[in-house]
């Protein structure tokens, strides 16, 4: 974080999106006011999407503006929205202090799937995503996760509803894991967004130590990049690699609870030509993922002019996926989405890509990639 950028940050007030209903209820007690009244703001913000105080008219004007004192509601305005021509849509925001992110939203016949941004740049580098090359600027706010959700649903349209929530946007999410934890809290609250766990995927480039404590906070779904079947290309392409090795990974997963059949790692994997796309990588990856309940997305790279890779050709592309569909392992292959307006996979903020390269943009049980096999 540069000074400027941090003395801009340190100066804001509180929001009160960092807080969920439960959150909420505790600030208004140790403020001497009845709980329930938490609970009657958390409805407005979350449940109703509505952030001025004035309109909260079921609150006493005393409370009120003791709020409008000493917090913010508002945390990202949109600056531009994209649309491409199969309705994808980016939206490009601001935060408060001048940082610029962007959430992709893919609308598909059953489904309406935002991808969201957990930090403004990324400090873990990854050769394939510009966003590493971007450095790492702060970690973002619960409240400005949250208001990318809210802001996002006032682009939709009438009569429909957010189904998908992927945290696959700009960032690792497990670095930011109080401020990612509670906007989980606030978007599965049944009184809120309601969304339900097993439509949030949140993806990670391996930062062990945290899986545990993420998966203790809902059911949600995890997502794991893998992208490489030897740590010797994995220390390239993910250099996280380095402090927690592709064994020590897979061990981590294998060993916790919160894992099973009905709660699979999503493992993506991006396919680069000549880095990881060979018969031998697809022959290693059931032994490596065997014992783990999972499914593996495939991604071609999307090429950027940040980083060397490329996607190989659609037969290597094909006969990477019939190893694996030969082995029994549930392999998806992604299409993309928003591809003219730079919102696929490794194409957002501001034409630089961002986590994205490796995000599924798939949620549990309803993928709507191609299927290359289910097992039984
Ligand atoms: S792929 Fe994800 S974890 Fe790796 S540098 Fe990009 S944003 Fe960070």
């Amino acid at each position: 974080m540069t000074s400027a950028t941090e003395s801009r940050h340190a100066k804001r007030r509180p929001n009160l999106k960092d807080y969920s209903r439960e959150a909420l209820r505790k600030l208004f007690k140790a403020r001497g006011w009845p709980a329930y009244r938490g609970d009657q703001l958390a409805t407005w913000l979350y449940k109703n999407g509505v952030d001025d105080l004035d309109r909260m008219t079921n609150l006493p004007a005393a409370i009120r503006s003791e709020l409008a004192r000493e917090f913010d509601l508002r945390s990202l305005e949109v600056v531009e929205t994209q649309r491409s021509t199969d309705g994808t849509q980016k939206l490009l925001l601001a935060a408060l202090d001048g940082v610029r992110i962007e959430a992709v939203l893919i609308p598909e016949e059953r489904r309406n799937t935002l991808c969201v941004s957990t930090q403004v740049g990324c400090p873990l580098t990854c050769s394939f995503c510009a966003t590493g090359a971007l450095g790492f600027t702060r970690n973002l706010t619960t409240a400005e996760i949250v208001d990318q959700i809210l802001q996002a649903m006032r682009q939709m349209e009438e009569g429909t509803t957010l189904t998908n929530l992927v945290f696959m946007g700009m960032g690792e999410p497990l670095l930011n894991l109080p401020a990612v934890s509670e906007a989980i809290r606030i978007l599965t609250d049944p009184k809120s967004f309601a969304l339900a766990p097993r439509r949030v995927t949140v993806s990670t480039a391996g930062v062990l130590p945290q899986i545990g404590p993420l998966l203790e906070v809902a059911p949600i779904h995890l997502a794991v990049s893998l992208h490489a079947t030897t740590d010797e290309v994995r220390d390239v392409l993910v250099p996280l690699n380095k402090r927690f090795p592709i064994a020590e990974l897979l061990h981590t997963l294998r060993e916790e609870p919160n894992i099973h059949r009905r709660r699979p790692v999503f493992f993506e994997y991006t396919l680069m030509e000549g880095v990881n796309d060979s018969v031998e990588d697809a022959r290693r990856l059931p032994g490596l993922l065997d014992g783990i309940p999972s499914k593996l997305n495939i991604i071609p790279m999307n090429p950027h002019r940040d980083a060397p890779y490329r996607a190989p050709t659609p037969e290597v592309v094909d006969r990477f996926a019939a190893v694996l569909h030969d082995a029994g392992l549930r392999v998806t292959l992604r299409r993309d989405r928003g591809r003219d307006i730079d919102a696929a996979c490794g194409q957002l903020a501001n034409r630089r890509p961002v986590c994205a390269p490796d995000g599924p943009l798939v949620a549990a049980g309803d993928e709507g990639d191609l299927e290359v096999e289910a097992a039984p």
